[in-house]
């Protein structure tokens, strides 16, 4: 009589890691039809909502945690072109830097690619009737706007990213300045 292989295990690790990248692995947990981030998903950085909106604005939370969107030429970074680097504004990690930020008439801060490989996740988001890949903080899972494949070269990315979804700083500003001009 032969014994049966555990081969089912596999599956379930493949869906666990695929997680991050495919939209089909996740909807065999009925939590995941819910739009809202990602609470199916393991971050390093985690909180509850309830942690959440303590440590967000209402504004911050909706765009980072709900997947909200702000609207275009309203954010305060979409014509930000000081040096500096942009943090998610829900976790601190480091996701992009002002090298690599170019103008574009969409009215969102426009990345043609990320600081470093492996900080932001996409998965596809059909909402909206629409196929769009959605960018996520790969350390806290946080919303953080979508990718185009009509950027500048040589990526020929452009990362359409919410200013609420971020936070600049001014790497190049000495010390002795005053903040606030
Ligand atoms: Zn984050």
């Amino acid at each position: 009589m032969k014994r049966m292989k555990p081969t089912f295990i596999l599956p379930t690790l493949a869906a666990v890691v695929l997680a991050g990248g495919g939209h089909a692995t996740l909807t065999n947990d009925p939590a995941a039809m819910n739009h809202s981030t990602n609470s199916t998903m393991n971050f390093p950085f985690q909180l509850s909502d309830a942690g959440w909106r303590q440590r967000l604005t209402p504004e911050q939370f909706h765009v980072l945690r709900e997947a909200g969107t702000e609207r275009a030429f309203t954010g305060k970074y979409w014509n930000t072109k000081d040096p500096g680097i942009y943090r998610c504004a829900a976790c601190g990690e480091i996701l992009f830097r002002s090298d690599n930020k170019f103008d574009s008439p969409c009215g969102w801060p426009s990345f043609s690619q990320i600081a470093a490989q492996g900080k932001v996740i996409e998965r596809d988001d059909f909402s909206h009737g629409m196929h769009r890949k959605e960018v996520l903080c790969a350390n806290c899972g946080s919303h953080l706007g979508h990718v185009f494949d009509d950027g500048p070269g040589p990526t020929g990315l452009r990362y359409c990213i919410n200013s609420a979804s971020v936070n600049f700083a001014d790497t190049n500003s000495p010390a002795t300045n005053a903040p606030g001009k």
